[in-house]
């Protein structure tokens, strides 16, 4: 993997989830290249040949921090921070250091269990936040989509390290694959150690997008009969695919009183 300096540009950014207004990727692009990536047509390189790092990001991002009172910050929502260049180049903690020395605090999204490295600086923060995120039952379904992920079991084994360590845990099941991802079969794996689970569908915008055409390869070569059954129900909130799936899931938050986010 080439590892290259990307333009200077801002690292502290708006961050569009609730509660939490800002984020930081401390990576340009994602190793991980999940081929559902919503991410992917905005990639600036090849992420299965080259992604890019910010020069000096500790001096940066200090001074950006330095403008806005201590909070929690967001990190992974366009690249993941874990992806394994981080175990060589360690922006990520880099960056932990940082928040922690200045007060700040992380909530984190990964699908890689190298965050375990980093609970020493997790725990000392004021209520820091990691979440897995977790799509396939079997790994061999995981390697068609998910090029360079770690398996499902290793990322919830680290979930239950972090909880063990005192590190508020959570799990998106996101995307749900029609007829692929089994829903309820990987919440039985993850209600021990995720406090909380968010549920999103696979989103794709129109036909043309990379992430479209990335899922009709893959699913030509392994089961063209498929793409048929799958093609109408991602093109359609209203299918009657999400509507069982919601009734199914509401009962199980119901009947085990489960901290489900159900957004499909
Ligand atoms: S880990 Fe997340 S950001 Fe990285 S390629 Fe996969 S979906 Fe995209």
């Amino acid at each position: 993997m080439k590892v290259s300096v990307s333009t200077k540009r801002p690292i502290l950014s708006p961050c569009g989830l609730k509660d939490i207004e800002y984020q930081v990727d401390t990576y340009v692009g994602c190793e991980h290249y999940c081929y559902y990536c919503y991410a992917l047509p905005q990639a600036e390189t090849d992420w299965s040949e080259e992604i890019l790092i910010h020069k000096d990001i500790v001096d940066q991002l200090s001074l950006e921090l330095d403008k806005i009172p201590p909070q929690t910050i967001y990190m992974g929502y366009h690249t993941d921070p874990y992806q394994p260049c981080e175990a060589e180049y360690r922006q990520t903690r880099k960056v932990l250091e940082l928040f922690l020395k200045k007060g700040f605090s992380a909530s984190i999204l990964t699908k890689s269990d190298l965050v375990v490295r980093d609970i020493d600086i997790l725990k000392e923060m004021n209520d820091a936040a990691v979440s897995v995120s977790v799509a396939f039952n079997d790994n061999k379904t995981r390697r068609l989509f998910e090029a360079n992920t770690m398996d499902t079991e290793k990322r919830i084994e680290a979930l239950h390290k972090l909880k063990e360590s005192g590190v508020r845990t959570g799990a998106l099941l996101c995307p749900i694959i029609p007829y692929i991802t089994d829903a309820i079969q990987l919440i039985d794996m993850l209600e021990t150690y995720a406090g909380v689970v968010w549920i999103y569908g696979l989103s794709i915008n129109d036909r043309s997008c990379q992430n479209w055409l990335n899922i009709q390869r893959i699913l030509n070569s392994q089961s063209p009969n498929l793409i048929e059954q799958i093609e109408p129900v991602i093109f359609s909130k209203d299918h009657s695919y999400w509507a069982e799936l919601r009734e199914s899931l509401e009962m199980l938050k119901k009947n085990r009183k489960l901290n489900l986010n159900i957004h499909i």
